[in-house]
């Protein structure tokens, strides 16, 4: 394989994230020198369309002239400051902002920097929120199987993939993961759009056997991400917020990936009408600049915080870049978008196009299982066997090698295991999506054409 100076020293002394490093010997790191709109352009001047946002980031184009000011205005005032006992006024803005956009009774922000850390401060604040109301029992989580919420060790704990977890198994928290929706494979031959959620069963039977030690639900609303675009039905919500009403226990909505209009609402919980006790927020919040994340609670859990010092209720947890005022400031410009372009009604109608788009071309694509979209995600699963609806061997590696055939035709598509999703940037046009649709038609076709 060519690779030159840069790529080199890349490989010298870049450890690149859930990669393993031996596959860059047949595909050096693609290093990328600009980014404009929907589109990244290498050192080489090859392009690609940011099919998948970056990882779920970008909202509204790289390098967005907008946000690039917001960026610049505030880094000539402020590029950060302490946040204890310290603020600043991009800070204070967004929280308020945030409050008064998340579903009613979540009022108060804590800020950290990433969306495994926003999920693991959700955890020790549910924990410590039972401790300090006297119910010193609820000590242990309950997740779905399929779960992603973030690569740390406490948020890898809740997790529900084998694939990320085994290896550390021995060392993570001990907690319950239960069946959850998988509406593609339903066990009880249901269907998502019109199904009473009736695999709720397996997380009514654990709860309820074990609700006194549990403190808290943590889950991805209507769509469980990394489990490759698991869609299910709002009737899920429901039942999960009543069950934690009936057993007091704290309902954790991450919507790290789902927030900020992915799925046609602001957030997915809208999609329910239910409100969370916690709610983790990251990924799109700064529409792909910086790295910020927050985690909201209502009043009452704040409450049982607050007391005199020599009480020691204080939740004492603090990062670095808590607060940042330029990931802050970025924050802004992003919901100032969102009002003024309209966004949420744009994404709905780019949805529909998409989805037109993708069914147009689905004839044409061999061994789709399902085709399943909400808002703007859309992901294509692949199977070998559409009759009994058989899974690749993950061995052959279906997806990885069809990402590798799609980034020669200059489309950006990271699929999840066998499952290949559309994910771009909003602001994407009709013709950059039929060109992503096109190119990525034409690379699963050509994978199956060759093995
Ligand atoms: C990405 C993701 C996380 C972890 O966020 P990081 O910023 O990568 O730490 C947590 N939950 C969900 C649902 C995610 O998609």
């Amino acid at each position: 394989m060519d690779i030159n100076e840069l790529q080199r020293k890349d490989l010298e002394h870049i450890w690149h994230p859930c990669s393993q490093m031996k596959d860059y010997e047949d595909l050096a790191p693609i290093v990328i020198k600009k980014g404009y709109g929907v589109f990244l352009e290498d050192i080489n001047g090859s392009t690609y369309l940011d099919g998948i946002s970056s990882w779920w980031v970008n909202l509204f184009g790289h390098s967005n002239k907008r946000i690039n000011k917001a960026l610049y205005n505030q880094s000539e005032n402020l590029e950060h400051v302490i946040f204890a006992n310290f603020s600043s006024e991009p800070a204070i803005k967004l929280a308020e902002k945030i409050a008064n956009i998340t579903p009613s009774g979540l009022n108060k922000v804590f800020f950290s920097d990433n969306g495994s850390s926003a999920n693991e401060i959700a955890l020790k604040i549910s924990y410590q929120y039972h401790k300090q109301s006297k119910k010193t029992k609820k000590k242990k989580y309950v997740s779905l199987k399929g779960a992603y919420h973030g690569g740390t060790i406490g948020a890898l704990s809740v997790g529900g993939f084998d694939l990320y977890k085994d290896t550390f198994k021995p060392i993570l928290l001990d907690s319950f993961n239960v069946d959850g929706p998988d509406c593609y494979r339903c066990k009880y031959d249901k269907s998502r759009d019109t199904c009473n959620a009736e695999c709720f069963e397996s997380m009514e039977k654990t709860v309820s056997k074990n609700h006194e030690e549990i403190t808290a639900i943590i889950l991805e609303p209507m769509l469980q991400g990394a489990a490759g675009m698991r869609i299910y039905s709002p009737n899920y919500l429901k039942k999960v917020r009543n069950l934690c009403d009936k057993y007091d226990i704290n309902l954790i909505a991450d919507e790290v990936a789902v927030g900020f209009g992915r799925t046609g609402k602001m957030f997915a919980c809208e999609h329910a009408n239910i409100s969370p006790d916690i709610m983790t927020l990251g990924k799109g919040i700064t529409a792909g600049y910086l790295p910020i994340a927050l985690t909201v609670v209502t009043d009452k859990i704040y409450s049982a915080f607050y007391d005199d010092y020599t009480k020691l209720k204080g939740f004492l947890h603090s990062h670095s870049y808590s607060g940042n005022p330029l990931g802050c400031r970025v924050a802004l410009e992003s919901l100032n978008i969102f009002k003024d372009e309209d966004i949420i009604n744009k994404i709905n109608n780019k949805a529909k196009l998409l989805r037109k788009k993708v069914l147009n071309s689905l004839s044409d694509i061999p061994n789709v299982g399902e085709y399943r979209q909400i808002g703007m995600i859309g992901a294509i699963e692949l199977v070998e066997d559409k009759e009994n609806k058989k899974g690749f061997d993950w061995k052959k590696r279906v997806g990885y090698e069809i990402y590798k055939i799609a980034l020669k035709k200059g489309v950006l598509l990271r699929p999840l295991g066998n499952v290949i999703y559309f994910m771009p940037p909003y602001i994407i046009n009709e013709k950059e999506m039929d060109f992503m649709v096109t190119k990525a038609k034409e690379s699963i076709k050509e994978y199956f054409n060759n093995n």
